[in-house]
Protein backbone atom coordinates (compact mmCIF):
# COMPACT_ATOMS: atom_id res chain seq x y z
CA UNK A 1 0.00 0.00 0.00
CA UNK A 2 1.52 3.36 -0.95
CA UNK A 3 0.21 6.04 1.60
CA UNK A 4 2.16 9.03 0.01
CA UNK A 5 0.32 11.83 -0.07
CA UNK A 6 -0.45 13.03 -3.82
CA UNK A 7 -1.14 9.41 -4.91
CA UNK A 8 -3.67 9.69 -8.18
CA UNK A 9 -7.39 10.59 -7.46
CA UNK A 10 -8.16 7.95 -10.43
CA UNK A 11 -6.23 4.96 -8.48
CA UNK A 12 -8.99 5.87 -5.93
CA UNK A 13 -12.20 6.21 -7.26
CA UNK A 14 -11.53 2.56 -8.70
CA UNK A 15 -13.41 -0.03 -6.53
CA UNK A 16 -16.92 1.61 -6.77
CA UNK A 17 -16.66 2.41 -10.72
CA UNK A 18 -15.02 -1.72 -11.17
CA UNK A 19 -17.97 -3.21 -8.89
CA UNK A 20 -20.43 -1.39 -10.83
CA UNK A 21 -18.65 -3.07 -14.16
CA UNK A 22 -18.66 -6.45 -12.59
CA UNK A 23 -22.45 -6.69 -11.32
CA UNK A 24 -24.01 -6.66 -14.38
CA UNK A 25 -22.12 -9.83 -15.33
CA UNK A 26 -22.32 -13.37 -14.61
CA UNK A 27 -25.34 -14.31 -11.94
CA UNK A 28 -24.02 -14.33 -8.68
CA UNK A 29 -25.28 -17.21 -5.85
CA UNK A 30 -26.97 -14.53 -3.95
CA UNK A 31 -27.81 -10.99 -4.44
CA UNK A 32 -28.32 -8.82 -1.03
CA UNK A 33 -30.44 -6.02 -1.38
CA UNK A 34 -29.54 -3.36 1.23
CA UNK A 35 -25.96 -2.27 3.35
CA UNK A 36 -27.48 -1.43 6.98
CA UNK A 37 -26.37 -3.70 9.35
CA UNK A 38 -28.35 -6.97 8.71
CA UNK A 39 -27.04 -6.45 4.93
CA UNK A 40 -23.83 -6.31 5.98
CA UNK A 41 -23.57 -9.25 7.97
CA UNK A 42 -25.12 -11.40 5.63
CA UNK A 43 -22.49 -10.66 2.11
CA UNK A 44 -19.90 -11.08 4.78
CA UNK A 45 -20.90 -14.37 6.26
CA UNK A 46 -21.80 -16.05 3.04
CA UNK A 47 -18.68 -14.62 1.38
CA UNK A 48 -16.32 -15.73 3.97
CA UNK A 49 -18.28 -19.18 3.48
CA UNK A 50 -17.93 -19.31 0.12
CA UNK A 51 -20.47 -18.07 -1.98
CA UNK A 52 -20.81 -15.60 -4.87
CA UNK A 53 -22.28 -12.43 -3.28
CA UNK A 54 -23.45 -8.69 -4.45
CA UNK A 55 -24.44 -6.15 -2.67
CA UNK A 56 -26.23 -2.97 -3.32
CA UNK A 57 -27.71 -0.13 -1.49
CA UNK A 58 -29.57 2.54 -2.70
CA UNK A 59 -27.82 5.13 -0.51
CA UNK A 60 -24.85 4.73 1.16
CA UNK A 61 -23.63 1.77 3.40
CA UNK A 62 -25.55 1.93 6.53
CA UNK A 63 -27.38 4.98 5.37
CA UNK A 64 -30.85 4.60 6.99
CA UNK A 65 -31.29 3.55 10.13
CA UNK A 66 -28.03 1.67 10.74
CA UNK A 67 -26.33 5.10 10.98
CA UNK A 68 -29.13 6.65 13.77
CA UNK A 69 -28.94 3.72 17.01
CA UNK A 70 -27.91 4.62 20.16
CA UNK A 71 -24.85 2.77 19.84
CA UNK A 72 -25.43 0.33 22.59
CA UNK A 73 -24.39 -3.36 21.91
CA UNK A 74 -27.28 -4.61 24.82
CA UNK A 75 -28.90 -7.60 25.91
CA UNK A 76 -32.46 -5.36 26.75
CA UNK A 77 -33.04 -5.42 30.27
CA UNK A 78 -35.74 -3.38 29.41
CA UNK A 79 -37.33 -6.69 28.18
CA UNK A 80 -37.22 -8.33 31.31
CA UNK A 81 -40.47 -6.08 32.23
CA UNK A 82 -42.40 -8.02 29.51
CA UNK A 83 -41.27 -11.28 30.52
CA UNK A 84 -39.13 -11.48 27.03
CA UNK A 85 -36.47 -13.91 29.19
CA UNK A 86 -35.86 -16.12 25.87
CA UNK A 87 -35.47 -12.66 24.10
CA UNK A 88 -32.96 -11.17 26.38
CA UNK A 89 -30.99 -14.68 26.48
CA UNK A 90 -30.45 -14.47 23.17
CA UNK A 91 -29.81 -10.48 22.83
CA UNK A 92 -26.73 -11.35 26.00
CA UNK A 93 -25.29 -14.50 24.44
CA UNK A 94 -25.18 -11.79 21.08
CA UNK A 95 -23.51 -9.13 23.23
CA UNK A 96 -21.29 -11.47 25.23
CA UNK A 97 -20.08 -12.48 21.65
CA UNK A 98 -19.80 -9.47 20.17
CA UNK A 99 -17.47 -8.29 23.28
CA UNK A 100 -15.57 -11.48 23.03
CA UNK A 101 -15.06 -11.22 19.65
CA UNK A 102 -14.25 -7.70 18.60
CA UNK A 103 -12.64 -6.13 21.92
CA UNK A 104 -11.22 -3.04 20.89
CA UNK A 105 -14.48 -2.13 18.93
CA UNK A 106 -17.56 -3.63 21.38
CA UNK A 107 -16.73 -2.15 24.68
CA UNK A 108 -18.07 -3.00 28.15
CA UNK A 109 -19.51 0.14 29.81
CA UNK A 110 -21.38 1.06 33.14
CA UNK A 111 -24.56 2.16 33.08
CA UNK A 112 -25.68 4.35 36.03
CA UNK A 113 -29.88 3.87 36.30
CA UNK A 114 -30.90 6.56 38.59
CA UNK A 115 -34.19 5.79 40.80
CA UNK A 116 -37.30 8.33 41.11
CA UNK A 117 -38.71 8.43 44.44
CA UNK A 118 -42.44 6.55 43.75
CA UNK A 119 -41.31 5.09 40.13
CA UNK A 120 -43.79 2.10 38.81
CA UNK A 121 -40.74 -0.32 40.02
CA UNK A 122 -39.22 0.02 43.97
CA UNK A 123 -35.36 0.35 44.06
CA UNK A 124 -34.76 -3.16 45.22
CA UNK A 125 -36.87 -4.65 42.47
CA UNK A 126 -34.88 -2.54 40.12
CA UNK A 127 -31.47 -4.23 41.87
CA UNK A 128 -33.15 -8.02 41.30
CA UNK A 129 -33.97 -7.08 37.41
CA UNK A 130 -30.50 -6.16 37.20
CA UNK A 131 -29.11 -9.46 39.49
CA UNK A 132 -30.97 -11.39 36.68
CA UNK A 133 -30.23 -9.71 33.80
CA UNK A 134 -26.76 -10.46 34.90
CA UNK A 135 -27.33 -14.23 35.39
CA UNK A 136 -29.10 -14.72 32.01
CA UNK A 137 -25.78 -12.67 30.74
CA UNK A 138 -23.76 -15.69 32.11
CA UNK A 139 -22.07 -13.01 34.40
CA UNK A 140 -20.03 -11.89 31.77
CA UNK A 141 -19.63 -8.65 32.85
CA UNK A 142 -19.08 -6.72 36.32
CA UNK A 143 -21.66 -7.49 38.80
CA UNK A 144 -24.35 -4.99 39.11
CA UNK A 145 -24.50 -3.01 42.00
CA UNK A 146 -26.23 -0.81 44.55
CA UNK A 147 -26.19 2.68 44.65
CA UNK A 148 -27.01 5.28 47.52
CA UNK A 149 -27.99 8.82 47.23
CA UNK A 150 -24.47 9.56 48.35
CA UNK A 151 -22.73 6.98 46.10
CA UNK A 152 -24.84 9.00 42.78
CA UNK A 153 -23.73 12.43 44.06
CA UNK A 154 -19.51 11.22 45.05
CA UNK A 155 -19.21 9.39 41.20
CA UNK A 156 -21.75 11.73 39.53
CA UNK A 157 -21.78 14.77 40.33
CA UNK A 158 -24.28 15.98 37.82
CA UNK A 159 -27.22 14.04 38.55
CA UNK A 160 -30.02 15.89 40.09
CA UNK A 161 -30.74 14.27 43.30
CA UNK A 162 -34.22 15.91 44.09
CA UNK A 163 -36.10 13.18 43.03
CA UNK A 164 -34.30 10.13 43.72
CA UNK A 165 -33.96 8.12 46.70
CA UNK A 166 -30.86 6.04 45.42
CA UNK A 167 -30.04 4.01 42.14
CA UNK A 168 -28.42 0.85 40.85
CA UNK A 169 -25.25 0.16 38.45
CA UNK A 170 -24.73 -2.47 35.79
CA UNK A 171 -22.76 -3.30 32.66
CA UNK A 172 -23.68 -3.59 28.74
CA UNK A 173 -21.81 -2.80 26.67
CA UNK A 174 -21.34 0.04 23.04
CA UNK A 175 -19.73 0.79 19.72
CA UNK A 176 -16.72 2.67 21.02
CA UNK A 177 -16.06 4.15 17.12
CA UNK A 178 -20.41 4.44 16.13
CA UNK A 179 -23.05 1.98 14.92
CA UNK A 180 -22.26 3.06 10.71
CA UNK A 181 -18.29 2.26 11.26
CA UNK A 182 -19.42 -0.96 12.73
CA UNK A 183 -21.40 -1.74 9.79
CA UNK A 184 -18.88 -1.04 7.22
CA UNK A 185 -17.07 -3.04 9.31
CA UNK A 186 -18.64 -6.08 7.82
CA UNK A 187 -19.07 -4.87 4.10
CA UNK A 188 -15.09 -4.25 3.94
CA UNK A 189 -14.54 -7.68 5.20
CA UNK A 190 -16.93 -9.06 2.42
CA UNK A 191 -15.60 -7.14 -0.16
CA UNK A 192 -12.78 -8.50 0.97
CA UNK A 193 -14.10 -12.20 0.37
CA UNK A 194 -14.66 -11.16 -3.19
CA UNK A 195 -18.13 -9.75 -2.55
CA UNK A 196 -19.09 -7.51 -4.81
CA UNK A 197 -20.74 -4.35 -3.42
CA UNK A 198 -21.51 -0.37 -4.33
CA UNK A 199 -23.58 2.06 -2.40
CA UNK A 200 -25.90 4.39 -4.65
CA UNK A 201 -27.47 1.61 -5.99
CA UNK A 202 -31.07 1.23 -5.97
CA UNK A 203 -32.95 -1.98 -6.83
CA UNK A 204 -36.37 -0.95 -8.67
CA UNK A 205 -37.73 -4.63 -8.38
CA UNK A 206 -37.05 -8.21 -8.99
CA UNK A 207 -38.61 -10.59 -10.53
CA UNK A 208 -37.82 -14.75 -11.04
CA UNK A 209 -37.27 -16.73 -14.53
CA UNK A 210 -35.91 -19.57 -14.90
CA UNK A 211 -34.53 -20.40 -11.59
CA UNK A 212 -33.09 -16.86 -11.49
CA UNK A 213 -33.79 -13.88 -10.29
CA UNK A 214 -33.16 -10.76 -11.80
CA UNK A 215 -33.10 -7.15 -10.56
CA UNK A 216 -33.46 -3.79 -12.44
CA UNK A 217 -31.18 -1.50 -10.77
CA UNK A 218 -30.27 2.22 -10.68
CA UNK A 219 -27.54 3.58 -10.33
CA UNK A 220 -28.37 7.34 -8.11
CA UNK A 221 -24.95 8.76 -8.87
CA UNK A 222 -24.95 8.29 -12.85
CA UNK A 223 -28.12 7.50 -13.40
CA UNK A 224 -27.32 4.95 -15.33
CA UNK A 225 -29.96 1.31 -14.99
CA UNK A 226 -27.99 -2.17 -14.81
CA UNK A 227 -29.47 -5.61 -14.57
CA UNK A 228 -28.16 -7.70 -11.85
CA UNK A 229 -29.30 -11.72 -11.88
CA UNK A 230 -28.66 -14.29 -8.66
CA UNK A 231 -29.85 -17.50 -7.48
CA UNK A 232 -31.06 -16.01 -4.54
CA UNK A 233 -32.07 -13.03 -3.28
CA UNK A 234 -32.06 -11.25 0.38
CA UNK A 235 -34.17 -8.34 1.07
CA UNK A 236 -32.30 -6.38 3.73
CA UNK A 237 -33.72 -3.04 3.37
CA UNK A 238 -34.58 -2.69 6.61
CA UNK A 239 -37.86 -0.34 7.00
CA UNK A 240 -38.23 -0.48 2.85
CA UNK A 241 -38.55 -4.41 2.90
CA UNK A 242 -41.75 -3.97 2.54
CA UNK A 243 -41.75 -1.80 -0.51
CA UNK A 244 -39.64 -3.50 -1.54
CA UNK A 245 -41.26 -7.24 -1.77
CA UNK A 246 -44.12 -5.50 -2.87
CA UNK A 247 -42.26 -4.54 -5.66
CA UNK A 248 -41.11 -7.77 -5.95
CA UNK A 249 -44.36 -10.12 -5.75
CA UNK A 250 -43.46 -11.95 -2.36
CA UNK A 251 -46.30 -12.22 -0.34
CA UNK A 252 -44.85 -12.53 3.24
CA UNK A 253 -46.37 -13.69 6.44
CA UNK A 254 -44.54 -10.61 8.24
CA UNK A 255 -44.68 -6.99 8.12
CA UNK A 256 -42.72 -3.43 9.93
CA UNK A 257 -44.52 -1.12 11.62
CA UNK A 258 -42.23 1.76 12.78
CA UNK A 259 -41.06 3.83 15.58
CA UNK A 260 -39.46 6.83 15.81
CA UNK A 261 -36.43 7.70 17.65
CA UNK A 262 -33.98 10.77 18.02
CA UNK A 263 -30.67 11.58 19.93
CA UNK A 264 -29.45 15.01 20.22
CA UNK A 265 -25.33 15.34 20.93
CA UNK A 266 -23.91 17.76 22.94
CA UNK A 267 -20.66 18.72 24.14
CA UNK A 268 -19.50 16.38 26.90
CA UNK A 269 -21.26 16.77 29.93
CA UNK A 270 -19.22 14.14 32.28
CA UNK A 271 -15.36 12.62 32.38
CA UNK A 272 -17.19 9.89 32.98
CA UNK A 273 -17.23 6.91 30.40
CA UNK A 274 -20.34 5.49 31.58
CA UNK A 275 -23.96 5.89 30.27
CA UNK A 276 -26.55 7.55 32.63
CA UNK A 277 -29.85 5.98 32.57
CA UNK A 278 -33.05 7.80 33.77
CA UNK A 279 -36.87 6.89 32.90
CA UNK A 280 -38.06 9.29 30.46
CA UNK A 281 -41.69 11.33 31.99
CA UNK A 282 -42.91 8.92 28.74
CA UNK A 283 -41.35 5.92 31.49
CA UNK A 284 -38.87 4.79 29.01
CA UNK A 285 -35.56 4.47 29.20
CA UNK A 286 -33.77 7.53 28.33
CA UNK A 287 -29.69 7.59 27.94
CA UNK A 288 -26.82 9.93 28.18
CA UNK A 289 -23.98 8.14 26.75
CA UNK A 290 -20.71 9.33 26.06
CA UNK A 291 -19.53 9.55 22.37
CA UNK A 292 -15.86 10.78 21.94
CA UNK A 293 -15.26 13.79 22.65
CA UNK A 294 -19.42 14.75 22.98
CA UNK A 295 -21.96 12.83 24.56
CA UNK A 296 -25.43 12.06 23.02
CA UNK A 297 -28.38 12.08 24.83
CA UNK A 298 -31.67 10.23 23.99
CA UNK A 299 -34.26 8.64 22.54
CA UNK A 300 -37.49 8.80 21.77
CA UNK A 301 -40.12 6.35 20.50
CA UNK A 302 -43.06 7.51 18.18
CA UNK A 303 -45.22 5.66 16.44
CA UNK A 304 -45.06 6.88 12.44
CA UNK A 305 -46.28 5.63 9.46
CA UNK A 306 -43.62 5.75 6.96
CA UNK A 307 -40.17 5.92 7.41
CA UNK A 308 -39.25 9.24 6.27
CA UNK A 309 -38.91 11.10 9.26
CA UNK A 310 -36.73 14.23 10.66
CA UNK A 311 -36.19 15.54 13.74
CA UNK A 312 -38.85 17.84 14.94
CA UNK A 313 -39.19 20.92 17.27
CA UNK A 314 -41.35 18.81 19.60
CA UNK A 315 -38.89 15.68 20.00
CA UNK A 316 -36.05 18.12 19.98
CA UNK A 317 -37.53 20.20 23.16
CA UNK A 318 -38.93 16.62 24.79
CA UNK A 319 -35.29 15.12 24.76
CA UNK A 320 -34.15 18.75 26.05
CA UNK A 321 -36.78 19.17 28.86
CA UNK A 322 -35.98 15.43 30.52
CA UNK A 323 -32.66 15.81 30.86
CA UNK A 324 -32.57 19.61 32.00
CA UNK A 325 -34.83 18.06 34.52
CA UNK A 326 -32.63 15.34 35.59
CA UNK A 327 -28.80 16.54 35.75
CA UNK A 328 -27.44 19.44 37.40
CA UNK A 329 -26.06 21.77 34.94
CA UNK A 330 -24.43 25.48 35.10
CA UNK A 331 -27.07 26.40 32.81
CA UNK A 332 -29.68 24.10 31.27
CA UNK A 333 -29.32 22.70 27.73
CA UNK A 334 -30.80 24.32 25.22
CA UNK A 335 -30.78 24.17 21.10
CA UNK A 336 -28.25 26.46 20.32
CA UNK A 337 -26.04 23.45 22.39
CA UNK A 338 -26.98 20.97 19.92
CA UNK A 339 -23.91 20.17 17.61
CA UNK A 340 -26.28 17.47 15.81
CA UNK A 341 -28.59 14.64 15.65
CA UNK A 342 -29.72 11.33 14.79
CA UNK A 343 -33.21 10.21 13.58
CA UNK A 344 -34.21 7.33 12.17
CA UNK A 345 -37.24 4.58 12.69
CA UNK A 346 -36.64 1.03 14.36
CA UNK A 347 -38.39 -1.16 11.85
CA UNK A 348 -40.69 -3.43 14.00
CA UNK A 349 -41.63 -6.84 12.81
CA UNK A 350 -45.18 -7.74 13.19
CA UNK A 351 -47.32 -11.15 11.60
CA UNK A 352 -50.55 -11.17 9.79
CA UNK A 353 -52.36 -8.05 9.19
CA UNK A 354 -52.27 -6.72 13.04
CA UNK A 355 -50.33 -3.24 13.52
CA UNK A 356 -49.04 -4.90 16.74
CA UNK A 357 -51.22 -4.47 19.70
CA UNK A 358 -52.63 -1.89 21.84
CA UNK A 359 -49.47 -1.17 23.67
CA UNK A 360 -47.05 0.51 20.99
CA UNK A 361 -44.03 0.66 23.35
CA UNK A 362 -43.97 -2.74 24.64
CA UNK A 363 -43.65 -4.51 21.25
CA UNK A 364 -41.39 -7.06 20.88
CA UNK A 365 -37.49 -5.43 19.04
CA UNK A 366 -36.58 -9.23 18.21
CA UNK A 367 -35.57 -9.88 14.19
CA UNK A 368 -37.35 -12.96 11.80
CA UNK A 369 -36.13 -14.04 9.25
CA UNK A 370 -38.79 -15.11 6.24
CA UNK A 371 -37.57 -17.59 3.80
CA UNK A 372 -39.42 -18.50 0.78
CA UNK A 373 -37.88 -21.64 -0.22
CA UNK A 374 -39.50 -22.63 -3.42
CA UNK A 375 -38.82 -18.76 -4.18
CA UNK A 376 -35.21 -18.77 -3.30
CA UNK A 377 -35.97 -15.33 -1.14
CA UNK A 378 -35.52 -14.35 1.79
CA UNK A 379 -36.30 -11.21 4.25
CA UNK A 380 -35.07 -9.81 7.30
CA UNK A 381 -37.50 -8.35 9.41
CA UNK A 382 -36.54 -6.32 12.63
CA UNK A 383 -34.21 -6.72 15.00
CA UNK A 384 -31.08 -4.87 16.63
CA UNK A 385 -27.29 -4.44 15.54
CA UNK A 386 -26.35 -6.25 18.81
CA UNK A 387 -28.35 -9.45 17.19
CA UNK A 388 -26.24 -9.37 13.89
CA UNK A 389 -24.14 -12.32 14.47
CA UNK A 390 -26.93 -14.56 15.00
CA UNK A 391 -28.40 -12.92 11.30
CA UNK A 392 -25.48 -13.58 9.59
CA UNK A 393 -25.70 -17.28 10.79
CA UNK A 394 -29.68 -17.44 10.39
CA UNK A 395 -29.44 -16.15 6.37
CA UNK A 396 -26.20 -18.87 5.94
CA UNK A 397 -28.44 -21.89 6.70
CA UNK A 398 -31.57 -20.40 5.06
CA UNK A 399 -29.66 -19.55 1.61
CA UNK A 400 -28.02 -23.40 2.39
CA UNK A 401 -31.49 -24.94 2.59
CA UNK A 402 -32.48 -23.13 -0.83
CA UNK A 403 -29.66 -24.77 -2.76
CA UNK A 404 -26.67 -22.31 -2.99
CA UNK A 405 -23.84 -24.81 -1.93
CA UNK A 406 -21.23 -23.10 1.05
CA UNK A 407 -18.49 -24.50 0.33
CA UNK A 408 -16.58 -23.09 3.41
CA UNK A 409 -19.06 -23.92 6.21
CA UNK A 410 -17.31 -23.99 9.50
CA UNK A 411 -15.66 -20.99 8.49
CA UNK A 412 -15.72 -17.85 11.37
CA UNK A 413 -16.29 -14.79 9.50
CA UNK A 414 -16.67 -11.99 12.25
CA UNK A 415 -14.13 -10.95 14.97
CA UNK A 416 -10.94 -8.96 15.02
CA UNK A 417 -7.64 -10.01 13.74
CA UNK A 418 -5.65 -13.11 15.74
CA UNK A 419 -3.22 -11.97 19.17
CA UNK A 420 -0.51 -12.34 16.97
CA UNK A 421 -1.08 -9.73 14.38
CA UNK A 422 -1.69 -6.97 17.34
CA UNK A 423 0.82 -8.00 19.41
CA UNK A 424 3.19 -7.03 16.49
CA UNK A 425 1.30 -3.95 15.83
CA UNK A 426 1.28 -2.43 18.93
CA UNK A 427 5.37 -3.89 19.20
CA UNK A 428 5.93 -1.91 15.97
CA UNK A 429 4.09 1.19 17.41
CA UNK A 430 5.99 0.93 20.36
CA UNK A 431 9.39 1.08 18.70
CA UNK A 432 8.73 3.90 16.30
CA UNK A 433 7.31 6.02 19.41
CA UNK A 434 3.65 6.40 17.75
CA UNK A 435 2.16 7.49 20.25
CA UNK A 436 4.26 10.45 21.18
CA UNK A 437 2.63 11.67 17.75
CA UNK A 438 -1.00 11.67 19.51
CA UNK A 439 -2.47 15.13 19.31
CA UNK A 440 -2.43 16.40 22.26
CA UNK A 441 -6.38 17.35 21.82
CA UNK A 442 -6.89 13.82 21.51
CA UNK A 443 -8.81 11.71 24.30
CA UNK A 444 -6.73 8.17 23.56
CA UNK A 445 -3.16 7.00 22.50
CA UNK A 446 -2.97 6.72 18.52
CA UNK A 447 -2.05 3.35 18.51
CA UNK A 448 -5.17 2.45 19.80
CA UNK A 449 -7.34 4.28 17.84
CA UNK A 450 -5.71 3.37 14.66
CA UNK A 451 -5.97 -0.15 15.48
CA UNK A 452 -9.58 -0.13 16.52
CA UNK A 453 -10.76 1.84 12.76
CA UNK A 454 -8.59 -0.65 10.70
CA UNK A 455 -7.27 -3.23 12.73
CA UNK A 456 -4.84 -5.20 10.61
CA UNK A 457 -4.64 -2.82 8.10
CA UNK A 458 -3.41 -0.29 10.31
CA UNK A 459 0.37 -2.08 10.28
CA UNK A 460 0.96 -0.65 6.96
CA UNK A 461 0.08 2.88 7.98
CA UNK A 462 2.67 2.35 10.75
CA UNK A 463 5.02 1.55 7.25
CA UNK A 464 3.44 4.83 5.84
CA UNK A 465 4.27 6.71 8.95
CA UNK A 466 7.69 5.75 8.56
CA UNK A 467 8.21 6.39 5.20
CA UNK A 468 6.78 10.04 5.10
CA UNK A 469 6.01 11.47 8.46
CA UNK A 470 3.88 14.09 6.78
CA UNK A 471 1.25 11.02 6.90
CA UNK A 472 1.07 11.14 10.84
CA UNK A 473 -0.30 15.42 10.47
CA UNK A 474 -3.95 15.65 11.73
CA UNK A 475 -5.27 16.61 8.10
CA UNK A 476 -8.86 17.87 9.99
CA UNK A 477 -8.40 19.77 13.39
CA UNK A 478 -11.25 18.85 15.69
CA UNK A 479 -11.73 15.41 14.12
CA UNK A 480 -8.45 13.67 14.87
CA UNK A 481 -8.22 12.30 11.33
CA UNK A 482 -5.04 11.97 10.02
CA UNK A 483 -3.33 12.16 6.30
CA UNK A 484 -2.79 8.58 5.97
CA UNK A 485 -6.19 7.51 7.67
CA UNK A 486 -7.76 10.12 4.66
CA UNK A 487 -5.14 8.47 1.95
CA UNK A 488 -6.59 4.77 3.19
CA UNK A 489 -10.05 5.58 2.98
CA UNK A 490 -9.91 7.19 -0.15
CA UNK A 491 -8.98 3.73 -1.54
CA UNK A 492 -10.47 1.47 0.60
CA UNK A 493 -13.80 2.35 2.08
CA UNK A 494 -15.69 3.45 -1.25
CA UNK A 495 -16.65 7.31 -0.25
CA UNK A 496 -18.87 8.23 -3.07
CA UNK A 497 -19.92 11.46 -1.62
CA UNK A 498 -18.65 13.45 1.37
CA UNK A 499 -21.30 12.86 3.87
CA UNK A 500 -20.30 8.96 3.25
CA UNK A 501 -16.86 9.57 5.07
CA UNK A 502 -18.17 12.73 7.56
CA UNK A 503 -21.25 10.74 8.60
CA UNK A 504 -20.68 6.85 8.52
CA UNK A 505 -16.96 5.88 7.94
CA UNK A 506 -16.69 8.52 10.50
CA UNK A 507 -18.07 10.25 12.69
CA UNK A 508 -16.78 13.97 12.15
CA UNK A 509 -20.36 15.10 11.44
CA UNK A 510 -21.64 14.16 14.37
CA UNK A 511 -18.98 15.54 16.67
CA UNK A 512 -17.92 18.52 15.00
CA UNK A 513 -20.39 21.60 14.48
CA UNK A 514 -21.83 22.20 10.32
CA UNK A 515 -20.43 25.51 10.30
CA UNK A 516 -16.73 24.46 12.07
CA UNK A 517 -16.69 22.15 9.57
CA UNK A 518 -16.82 24.03 6.55
CA UNK A 519 -14.32 26.66 7.60
CA UNK A 520 -11.89 23.59 8.38
CA UNK A 521 -8.72 24.20 6.82
CA UNK A 522 -7.74 20.88 5.66
CA UNK A 523 -11.46 19.70 4.68
CA UNK A 524 -10.77 20.90 1.28
CA UNK A 525 -7.76 19.11 1.52
CA UNK A 526 -9.14 15.62 2.62
CA UNK A 527 -11.47 16.31 -0.55
CA UNK A 528 -9.42 16.64 -2.79
CA UNK A 529 -7.82 13.36 -1.96
CA UNK A 530 -11.35 11.69 -1.93
CA UNK A 531 -12.14 13.34 -5.26
CA UNK A 532 -9.61 15.03 -6.98
CA UNK A 533 -10.92 17.75 -9.34
CA UNK A 534 -14.41 16.75 -8.25
CA UNK A 535 -13.58 18.59 -4.98
CA UNK A 536 -15.62 21.35 -4.79
CA UNK A 537 -18.56 19.75 -6.06
CA UNK A 538 -18.65 17.96 -3.98
CA UNK A 539 -18.15 20.00 -1.16
CA UNK A 540 -21.18 21.93 -2.48
CA UNK A 541 -23.33 19.42 -2.81
CA UNK A 542 -22.46 18.37 0.98
CA UNK A 543 -22.95 21.36 2.21
CA UNK A 544 -26.32 21.81 0.26
CA UNK A 545 -24.64 24.57 -2.16
CA UNK A 546 -25.79 22.61 -5.17
CA UNK A 547 -29.41 23.62 -7.35
CA UNK A 548 -30.79 19.72 -7.91
CA UNK A 549 -28.06 17.98 -5.44
CA UNK A 550 -29.39 14.26 -4.65
CA UNK A 551 -31.33 14.67 -1.51
CA UNK A 552 -31.35 11.32 0.76
CA UNK A 553 -31.88 9.77 3.78
CA UNK A 554 -28.23 9.80 4.04
CA UNK A 555 -28.56 13.49 4.41
CA UNK A 556 -30.80 13.79 6.83
CA UNK A 557 -28.70 13.41 9.56
C1 LIG B 1 -33.42 5.47 17.55
C2 LIG B 1 -32.91 4.06 17.42
C3 LIG B 1 -32.06 3.54 18.40
C4 LIG B 1 -31.58 2.24 18.28
N1 LIG B 1 -30.68 1.80 19.20
C5 LIG B 1 -30.16 0.56 19.08
C6 LIG B 1 -29.13 0.14 19.96
O1 LIG B 1 -28.64 0.91 20.79
N2 LIG B 1 -28.66 -1.13 19.82
C7 LIG B 1 -29.14 -1.97 18.88
O2 LIG B 1 -28.68 -3.10 18.83
N3 LIG B 1 -30.09 -1.59 17.99
C8 LIG B 1 -30.59 -0.34 18.06
N4 LIG B 1 -31.51 0.09 17.16
C9 LIG B 1 -32.01 -0.84 16.14
C10 LIG B 1 -31.06 -0.93 14.96
O3 LIG B 1 -30.50 0.32 14.66
C11 LIG B 1 -31.81 -1.47 13.75
O4 LIG B 1 -32.50 -2.63 14.07
C12 LIG B 1 -30.87 -1.82 12.60
O5 LIG B 1 -30.01 -0.74 12.32
C13 LIG B 1 -31.67 -2.18 11.34
O6 LIG B 1 -30.75 -2.53 10.34
P1 LIG B 1 -31.23 -2.98 8.89
O7 LIG B 1 -30.03 -3.44 8.18
O8 LIG B 1 -32.36 -3.92 9.01
O9 LIG B 1 -31.86 -1.66 8.25
P2 LIG B 1 -31.14 -0.37 7.62
O10 LIG B 1 -29.97 0.03 8.40
O11 LIG B 1 -32.21 0.63 7.43
O12 LIG B 1 -30.62 -0.88 6.23
C14 LIG B 1 -31.48 -1.09 5.12
C15 LIG B 1 -30.75 -0.62 3.89
O13 LIG B 1 -31.50 -1.01 2.74
C16 LIG B 1 -31.34 -0.01 1.77
N5 LIG B 1 -32.42 -0.11 0.80
C17 LIG B 1 -33.73 0.13 0.98
N6 LIG B 1 -34.41 -0.07 -0.17
C18 LIG B 1 -33.49 -0.44 -1.10
C19 LIG B 1 -33.57 -0.79 -2.47
N7 LIG B 1 -34.74 -0.77 -3.15
N8 LIG B 1 -32.44 -1.13 -3.14
C20 LIG B 1 -31.24 -1.14 -2.49
N9 LIG B 1 -31.12 -0.82 -1.17
C21 LIG B 1 -32.23 -0.48 -0.49
C22 LIG B 1 -31.39 1.29 2.57
O14 LIG B 1 -30.82 2.35 1.84
C23 LIG B 1 -30.63 0.90 3.83
O15 LIG B 1 -29.28 1.30 3.81
C24 LIG B 1 -31.99 1.41 17.20
C25 LIG B 1 -32.81 1.94 16.22
C26 LIG B 1 -33.25 3.26 16.30
C27 LIG B 1 -34.08 3.84 15.20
Amino acid sequence: MSQRPGRSYKQRVQLRRTNIAKLGKEPFDVLVLGGGINGAVSAAALSARGARVALIDRVDFSGVTSQTSSNLAWGGIKYLETFEFGLVRKLCRARNELLRAFPSVVKEIRFTMAHQRGFRHGRWKLLMGAWLYWAIGSFFTRRPRMLSLRDIAREEPIVALDALDGGMEYSDAYLHDNDARFVWSFIRSALDRGCIAANYIESLGAERSGGLWGVRARDAISGGELRLTARALVNACGPYADEHNARSGQRTEHHHVFSKGIHVIVDRLTENRRVLTFFADDGRLFFVIPMGAKTCIGTTDTRVETPEVDVTPEDRRFVLDNINKRLRLSKPLTEADVIAERCGVRPLVVSGGGEGGRDWMQLSRKHVVEVNEAGAHLTIFGGKLTDCLNVGEEVCAAVERMGVRLPFREQRWYGEPPPEVRDEYFHQARLMGLDAMTSPRAHEKLSTRLWRRYAARALPMLDAIRSDPRNAEVLIEGAEYLRCEIEETARREMVTRLDDFLRRRSKIAQVVRREELRHAPGLREACRIFFGDEADAKLADYFGDVQGAIRTPALQA
